[in-house]
């Protein structure tokens, strides 16, 4: 499915997943992908425009909880508007671009999931909760189905 490379990265975040837990009296949401089984609580804490910290406790597919850990990993110490021009160029990413790698960094290994419509949910999973909670959506990336969590 990937280059082997990109499956390496994925699988070690997998294994070893950054950031689990929960940000107590931080913002939180729940959020799911039912056709994988993939669940996530995102929780964060905002220090003003900044996150200071970002967790997730969650279950599912290696592609839904990979994306998780390096979700967290790259929006923490991120202003929100820092990390709305990140979430843009993952969902481009995932909608057959070519990554900027300058930007997304480790995630471009996520790349190969735009092959793959059926597993595109499970990666955008986490950035789909991230956007609900900072409220990133403002029509200026094309529509998206999974915009809606299902279940
Ligand atoms: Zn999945």
């Amino acid at each position: 499915m990937f280059a082997d490379l990109y499956q390496a990265i994925i699988l070690e975040h997998y294994r070893n997943p950054s950031n689990v837990g929960l940000v107590e009296d931080g913002l939180q949401a729940r959020n799911s992908h039912p056709s994988c089984g993939d669940k996530v609580l995102l929780s964060l804490r905002l220090d003003g425009q900044r996150i200071s910290e970002a967790k997730f406790l969650g279950e599912g597919c290696s592609i839904s909880q990979a994306s998780l850990s390096m979700m967290t990993e790259a929006v923490t110490g991120q202003t929100v508007d820092e990390v709305k021009a990140v979430y843009q160029a993952f969902r481009r990413m995932l909608y057959g671009e070519e990554p900027n790698e300058e930007l997304l960094g480790d995630m471009v290994a996520l790349h190969g999931v735009s092959k793959f419509p059926a597993r595109v949910p499970c990666a955008t999973l986490g950035w789909e909760t991230l956007a609900l909670l900072l409220q990133l959506d403002d029509g200026s990336v094309g529509d998206d189905p999974s915009d809606q969590p299902c279940g």
